[in-house]
């Protein structure tokens, strides 16, 4: 959907606007939130109307009261020009590659990405005849040697996925406009309450709903917001595809966006707690955490972010699996899973086996750790109790 930039409610802070927009109860009789649209078919009242399409509504998978409200939600707060709803976070990565990759292009892709899209890239851009190439996370104004003439995309994903490389989105994006080329970020990490690429000259930010904005673990939808150069050509990629939204997942995450912000706030508090009090554990070796002063790019984080989430990584001080996967299996309330941003903990023993560059910490075995709503005391007594289930020392 394209956002009506006249809003009124632009006006507001952003918590208010979190809370506000996308709900218009003068054209529902007043009720606050807008009625769960369920469809397919939309009737035209004469054959000249049809043929045009000339009505605000069309068919169903071009959009409906439904997904124009939470598109209208994350235009405001991204800054977009529009935004598409497609079925999953990763659908919201392949979409817009797709939409802007071409046989013979040259695309740059972060090592760290979300390992998923590096599947996509090497299976479906490669087989398309689009050159893939991998660059260091870190590489910020020196991406500048790896641009050629026929580089069309610059992926990025910050911090990155396991590994929690900070990038430098600014100086990349200068490089990208003085070569044409498009940025796009995997947002999903910050939401775009604690970091806003677009203002940054990033150009497409992606989202997995399924994270912080659905953030109860019960549905999967992905979000592709476009500044004004981007944004026809995204949208109409999404209808070719198909690859459009239901109204039962859009009303949902709707709903957990209204209270994304306070979730956000007590996420976060959270997880620094978890990450400041493993950094001094004896059987911890490094925590990678963007807002811990120890995190090599704590400053560019400091610089560019508005706060950090409940997502981190820490290495365990062993070499040894089995130890990991004894201290993984003794964990009791902090669930194995995958999938994070939901109220409940999760962890996972990361594998960063198809890295090329970003290879992440040199010792130990790392645990990306989600911390949820619960009181982190409890997590702490889990974690340690596992440590001693699995024989660290503490
Ligand atoms: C989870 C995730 C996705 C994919 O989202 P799904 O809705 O699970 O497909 C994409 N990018 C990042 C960074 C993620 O963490």
């Amino acid at each position: 959907m394209r956002s009506d930039k006249n809003d009124e409610s632009s006006n507001y802070r952003q918590a208010t606007r979190l809370t506000h927009t996308g709900n218009h109860p003068d054209e529902y009789h007043g009720f606050v939130n807008p009625p769960v649209v369920h469809a397919s078919t939309v009737l035209y009242p004469d054959y000249e109307t049809m043929r045009t399409r000339n009505q605000k509504y069309t068919y169903g998978t071009r959009g409906t009261p439904t997904t124009d409200a939470l598109c209208e939600v994350i235009d405001e707060m991204e800054g977009s020009a529009g935004t598409v709803l497609v079925p999953s976070g990763l659908a919201a990565v392949t979409v817009p590659l797709l939409a802007f990759a071409s046989a013979g292009d040259h695309i740059l892709v972060l090592d760290s990405c979300y390992s998923p899209t590096r599947d996509f890239c090497n299976e479906i851009l490669a087989r398309m005849g689009v050159e893939v190439e991998y660059y260091d996370p870190l590489i910020g104004a020196g991406i500048e040697k790896l641009m050629r003439d026929n580089t069309s995309i610059i992926f990025t994903e910050s911090p990155g996925s396991n590994t929690f490389e900070v990038q430098d989105i600014p100086a990349i994006c200068k490089v990208a406009k003085a070569h044409d080329a498009i940025v796009m970020i995997d947002n999903t990490w910050a939401t775009p309450l604690y970091f806003k690429p677009l203002e940054h000259g990033v150009d497409i930010s992606i989202h997995a709903l399924t994270k912080y904005p659905g953030g109860h673990s019960d549905l999967v939808l992905g979000s592709v917001s476009a500044n004004e150069r981007c944004w026809k050509q995204l949208d109409r990629m999404k209808n070719i595809l198909g690859t459009s939204a239901n109204g039962d997942d859009s009303y949902l995450v709707l709903r957990g966006i209204r209270s994304m912000g306070v979730r956000l706030k007590e996420h976060e508090k959270n997880a620094l707690e978890m990450a400041k009090w493993l950094e001094q554990h004896p059987a911890v070796g490094q925590v990678l955490h963007p807002a811990l002063p120890s995190h090599p790019q704590h400053e560019l984080w400091k610089r560019d972010f508005k706060g950090s989430t409940g997502l981190f990584g820490f290495t365990l001080k062993t070499e040894d699996m089995s130890k990991a996967a004894r201290f993984y299996d003794a964990l009791g309330l902090i669930g194995r899973g995958y999938s994070w941003a939901g109220y409940e903990s999760l962890a996972v023993i990361v594998n960063l086996k198809d890295r090329t560059v970003a290879k992440g910490p040199e010792d130990g075995i790392l645990v990306r750790l989600n911390v949820g709503l619960e009181d982190p005391e409890d997590l702490k007594e889990d974690i340690e109790q596992a440590m001693r289930v699995a024989g660290f020392s503490n």
